[in-house]
């Protein structure tokens, strides 16, 4: 199964990905979990990702696409994979769908996790994530076991400078201009669905699971 997540930045997307990969065996990609990877790891690709994300501006197409299609030749996308940030621009949906159709495949759902702004704004700063893991917690709605500290790996969390607020407005204007418009782009394929994201983690779970099927 081939799923993409689709939702602002915030919207809780990349938890929800990461219980869908648990619970149907397919890997979470996450293009902004690389690219944080890369900064970590100080490589080339981290160095020139950086400039980019330290303001809430979207890293270039050309920086992202063979990324995350080279990742899909990994043995365990055999079965399908959940994108958690790509794609984030219709270029970068077009490029995927290219890349597929070369294999003979195409995704099969897009789920759009809605948000409005103001939520937002207000979960982006109490977000919290891992230097270790990059596990994503909330001071208020997932908190870790012990405060600070990663319930994965034991490191310490920060707020990371793209969630400062100032950054998050950006991203969501970034979000608004060059991301939204894949709703309509999957609505028209009709492999669109939408679930409400303000309610409870599980709820939304449960809502994305009566889509995708046991
Ligand atoms: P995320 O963790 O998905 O919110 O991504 C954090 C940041 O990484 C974004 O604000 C962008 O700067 C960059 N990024 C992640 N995925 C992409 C993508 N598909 N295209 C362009 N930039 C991306």
């Amino acid at each position: 199964m081939k799923i993409i997540m689709l939702g602002a930045p915030g919207a809780g997307k990349g938890t929800q990905a990461e219980k869908l990969a648990e619970k149907y065996s397919i890997p979470h990609i996450s293009t902004g979990d690389i690219f944080r990877a890369n900064i970590k790891n100080g490589t080339e690709l981290g160095k020139k990702a950086k400039t980019y994300m330290n303001v809430g501006a979207l890293v270039p197409d050309d920086l992202v696409v063979d990324l995350v299609v080279d990742r899909f030749k990994d043995p365990d996308c055999a079965n399908g994979y959940v994108l958690d940030g790509f794609p984030r621009t219709i270029p970068q949906a077009e490029a995927l769908d290219a890349a597929l159709m070369e294999i003979g495949e195409t995704v099969d759902f897009a789920i759009n996790v809605e948000v409005p702004d103001e939520k937002i704004i207000n979960r982006m700063s109490g977000r919290r994530t891992c230097v270790g893991c990059g596990a994503t917690y909330h001071i208020k709605y997932n908190p870790t076991k012990v405060e600070g500290i990663c319930d994965n790996c034991g490191e310490k969390l920060i707020l990371r400078d793209d969630d400062m607020p100032e950054t998050v407005k950006n991203r969501l204007s970034v979000y608004h201009a060059q991301t939204q418009p894949l709703i309509d782009f999957y609505n028209k394929k009709d492999i669109l669905a939408v679930v409400d994201g303000t309610k409870d983690m599980d709820d939304v779970f449960n809502a994305i699971v009566n889509i995708l099927g046991e």
